[in-house]
């Protein structure tokens, strides 16, 4: 036990393993250790504070966390609620900057600060009205916050089917505020955040806007309804971000972006980089392509020769990805996986995606869209004798741009 690590309590398939812990722990530490949520890429940990914007320590935030320590032990739930120092905190510093439209900042503002009525606080008001779940239906079940944005049969499908594939089970001992919190802190504390915030986001203003046409327009509720709603507008906001953010890069450093530089002189990077020995007499050759239309429709082809040229296996499959060159990275990371399945240790990869490679040769772009499975790929650089990728533009790359595309019926 004392040599004990906490990836011994996590499973191959990066899940709890809730029998272990359930006897190593007592109830509460065992819902609350399975209430964490997992960290899927092999980033290395560090140590950081969290009661800080910029994670590290200060006297003053400790003095703030000791105060409010204090003061709640001589406040009611209701005062502990106006003085909690991590929800102001957050409500100042965070979440007005948080990526999005201003209407889903305030809904959440709404939210964390217990503002938002909804059934079980009408109830509480000798209002009458339906204090019932519209959404499940559930004897008994009563709309509170918790209920309808986490806890809600329903709604916890939802969760679990989203793109962030987020798990509700083992919240019962985290309250709504903490646990949305919890999130955005987890997102924002990760490269590339604002795309998993806007899906956070996104997710928590599409249940609300559902329940209020179910309420007033008598719509009933359907899951395809509830995702196109959540696609529809997260992408409009990823749209924007992006739009805001390039605008505010092409701004802050009009001269250079290495995009441009580097693709001035592509014909003279070819082969574009090689991890390894190029094993000529070896190396299988490999095109790959993704398609992308929109959050639910994505595909991913690829074509592989062998040594001596003959065409070795081609593969296609739709997938679910967030945006275009997260479905090219899936697209080289499914190729490489299947490759090493397959022993091949010499490969050459082309793809016509100019931002994947230069973001794979380590060149800093301006959007990390694809962190977590670049650090993937990289990873699996590792088990190659020689890895070399080639970029091809588009026209030479048909057989896996139609593979991919065949896949989505275009
Ligand atoms: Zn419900």
């Amino acid at each position: 036990m004392a040599d004990m690590m906490i990836k011994d309590l996590i499973l191959p398939s990066l899940h709890w393993n809730t029998d272990l812990i359930n006897v190593l722990f007592d109830g509460e530490w065992a819902r609350k250790i399975c209430a964490m949520p997992i960290c899927v890429s092999t980033s290395n940990d560090y140590v950081f504070w969290k009661h800080t914007p910029s994670r590290i320590y200060s006297v003053k935030s400790g003095y703030a966390i000791c105060l409010s320590t204090h003061l709640s032990r001589y406040s009611t739930p209701k005062d502990l609620n106006r003085i909690n120092y991590p929800v102001k905190a957050f409500c100042k510093r965070k979440l007005w900057h948080l990526p999005g439209p201003q209407v889903w900042k305030i809904l959440l503002w709404k939210i964390i600060t217990d503002s938002l009525s909804v059934g079980a606080e009408f109830a509480r008001r000798n209002i009458v009205m339906d204090q019932m779940c519209p959404l499940c239906c559930v004897p008994d079940s009563i709309e509170t916050l918790d209920h309808l944005f986490r806890d809600c049969v329903l709604v916890k499908r939802l969760w679990a089917c989203s793109s962030l594939g987020i798990s509700t089970n083992f919240t019962d001992c985290i309250c709504l505020r903490d646990w949305i919190i919890n999130w955005i802190l987890f997102f924002d504390s990760k490269e590339n955040s604002s795309s998993s915030i806007i899906l956070f986001l996104s997710m928590v203003w599409s249940i609300w806007r559902v329940r209020n046409e179910v309420i007033f327009s008598g719509k009933t509720f359907s899951v395809d309804y509830f995702y196109n709603l959540q696609a529809c507008v997260a992408k409009a906001a990823l749209e924007a971000e992006e739009f805001a953010t390039s605008k505010a890069s092409r701004l802050g450093q009009s001269s250079f972006n290495p995009l441009d530089t580097i693709r001035s002189d592509i014909r003279n990077h070819f082969p574009f980089f090689m991890v390894g020995e190029k094993g000529a007499c070896k190396c299988f050759r490999a095109k790959v392509d993704a398609s992308w239309v929109d959050f639910s429709r994505a595909s991913l082809g690829w074509v592989v020769y062998s040594p001596e040229g003959v065409r070795y296996c081609t593969f296609a499959r739709s997938f679910v990805a967030e945006s275009a060159i997260q479905a090219e990275a899936m697209g080289i990371r499914d190729l490489i996986t299947w490759a090493l399945g397959h022993n091949i240790l010499y490969l050459d990869i082309s793809s016509d995606c100019l931002q994947l490679l230069l973001q794979l040769a380590g060149v800093e772009l301006p959007h990390h869209l694809t962190k977590g499975l670049l650090q993937d790929i990289e990873h699996f650089f590792t088990f190659f004798h020689c890895l070399c990728f080639t970029f091809l533009p588009r026209h030479l790359n048909m057989v896996a741009h139609n593979l991919a595309r065949a896949e989505l019926g275009l």
